[in-house]
């Protein structure tokens, strides 16, 4: 959503919430904002119906606010746990069909970047271990094959949360859930090394144990995609409903988790990694005190 479609026209303003109002003056378009900032201005994320404690709803919450132009970005999601959240923001957002996030992103980038020749527009699809494992695979993979320039991030709560507890292809060996009483018999799929294998510019695992980390990985990968191509992002995001994680023990069991199998790791291919040491230098020497 470009700054100028949100602006109120001059007379209008008295017609308007004072909670709309407050976001296009308030928000976060325009303006780089840190995590140590949540709280102090209007986010584009404020209510939404999940469940509360899921930690699913802070990995949004931080990746929204790290998206490097929130102005110009999309977000491609579909059924699962967190379209409820993102379709509640005040970023655009389209709500794929089960299983076609990336074939709609593919479409939806290569139309931006031909009708905004001179203006980034990022493009992200963020969905569940569902929506992206099992229904989307091939859309996914055939993305990462063709290369296309978007960001997926997997909101991976591994089990199908929002339609009572089945197993997905990214739910651990052995895991006993409501609908999957007998345990799952298959390992969970590597996803990560897919993504590798497909050639994916930069692969990123994280729980979201250290906000700022998750914040400074959505970052780059969103500009990495831009400029080099696909980049995939695994969250784990725990389902406190259908693993039974009392509410105040959810970072508890992420940072568990996140010792034991889930702990922080990133790839990138020789390009994404030339890319992106030449714009931290830029922009370190953009930051330096300038000397005459
Ligand atoms: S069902 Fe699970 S993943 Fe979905 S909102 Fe509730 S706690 Fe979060």
């Amino acid at each position: 959503m470009a700054l100028e479609t949100i602006r109120v026209s001059p007379g209008f303003q008295k017609f308007l919430p004072k909670e709309y109002q407050d976001l296009v003056e308030n928000g976060p378009f325009t303006k780089e904002r840190k995590v140590s900032e949540l709280g102090s201005f209007k986010e584009i994320l404020e209510e939404h119906p999940m469940c509360a404690g899921c930690a699913m709803t802070l990995f949004i919450r931080v990746t929204l606010l790290a998206l490097p132009s929130v102005e110009n970005s999309v977000i491609i999601g579909t059924a699962g746990c967190g379209r409820l959240a993102l379709s509640q923001a005040a970023i655009p957002f389209v709500y794929g069909n089960y299983g076609d996030t990336n074939a709609v992103a593919s479409g939806l980038k290569r139309g931006l970047s031909v009708r905004f020749k001179d203006k980034p527009k990022d493009v992200i699809v963020m969905a569940g271990d569902g929506g992206l494992a099992d229904i989307g695979f091939s859309a996914v993979m055939h993305s990462w094959f063709r290369k296309e320039k978007f960001t997926t991030i997997m909101l991976d709560n591994e089990v199908y949360g929002n339609t009572g507890g089945q197993e997905s292809g990214m739910t651990q060996k052995g895991m006993v859930l409501k609908m999957a009483p007998n345990g799952k018999k298959f390992e969970k799929m590597d996803m990560i090394g897919l993504a590798k294998t497909s050639g994916v510019a930069y692969i990123a695992r994280i729980a979201p144990t250290n906000p700022t980390r998750v914040a400074n990985t959505v970052r780059k990968a969103v500009l990495i995609a831009r400029e080099v191509g696909p980049t995939y992002i695994q969250a784990y995001t725990s389902c406190n409903i259908e693993y039974a994680i009392p509410t105040p023990k959810v970072m508890d069991d992420a940072r568990e988790v996140e010792k034991d199998r889930y702990g922080f790791m990133e790839y990138m291919t020789d390009d994404a990694k030339a890319y992106w040491e030449k714009s931290e230098a830029d922009r370190r020497k953009l930051k330096a005190p300038q000397t005459k």
